[in-house]
């Protein structure tokens, strides 16, 4: 069966932090890049492919607040555009992929911490953590994982809004560290890029041939 996927934009231009120390790299954009490409390669074979929340700038209800508050409409938002394509397609049909940069540090510094990691909430399907470990697995077979340490059950845990409250499994890829010169120089290479975009492509095949 092919499932319908749904791809999680990073949060938005307005959020701050969320960048390389340089600036060369920024979280909310790189995501979009990689949604965007991933989503084209996603149709091409034949899968049902949405994207939560495709703009970069906040709607208008979000502007003019803090950005906390903006965050929390722009979060409950994302889980409300899911939570809509679940009931339509069916929450057994979808999975939902939040794709986003890790840091080490909130400091504007450069860190040592490398590599790809992914998390499911707490309380997790098991269809999640399948989805969880495919990425990790296919991680490692494509040498991402860096120096992390990877946990014995192949993901970390996270009680991550977007996790939570979306009704199909769901995971949030961390795609390398924004604060790692190494990481930040290979994902902004084009080898880097397709990479990740592949990276994404694999686990989601994996996923769709081996579940129902
Ligand atoms: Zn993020």
């Amino acid at each position: 069966m092919k499932h319908t996927i749904i791809l999680g934009t990073a949060h938005l231009s307005t959020t701050p932090g969320k960048c390389s120390p340089d600036g060369r790299l920024r979280e909310y954009a790189y995501s979009r890049e990689i949604v965007f490409k991933l989503e084209t390669a996603l149709k091409a074979l034949g899968y049902t492919v949405f994207v939560d929340y495709r703009s970069a700038e906040p709607d208008a209800r979000m502007h003019a607040r803090s950005w906390r508050a903006a965050q929390r409409l722009e979060l409950a938002r994302r889980v409300r555009i899911v939570n809509d394509i679940c009931t339509r397609y069916g929450t057994e049909k979808c999975i939902y992929v939040s794709i986003h940069l890790n840091a080490a540090g909130a400091d504007g510094k450069w860190h040592r911490a490398r590599g790809f990691s992914v998390y499911v909430c707490p309380d997790a399907s098991n269809d999640a953590r399948r989805l969880a470990s495919l990425f990790t697995s296919t991680a490692k077979s494509m040498n991402l994982t860096g120096n992390r340490s990877i946990p014995p059950q192949n993901y970390w845990t996270s009680n991550l809004y977007v996790l939570r409250h979306t009704l199909c499994p769901a995971v949030l890829t961390e795609n390398l560290f924004q604060d790692n010169r190494d990481d930040v120089d290979f994902l902004l290479s084009d080898e880097g890029r397709q990479a990740i975009v592949n990276l994404h492509l694999n686990a989601i095949e994996a996923y769709s041939k081996c579940c129902r």
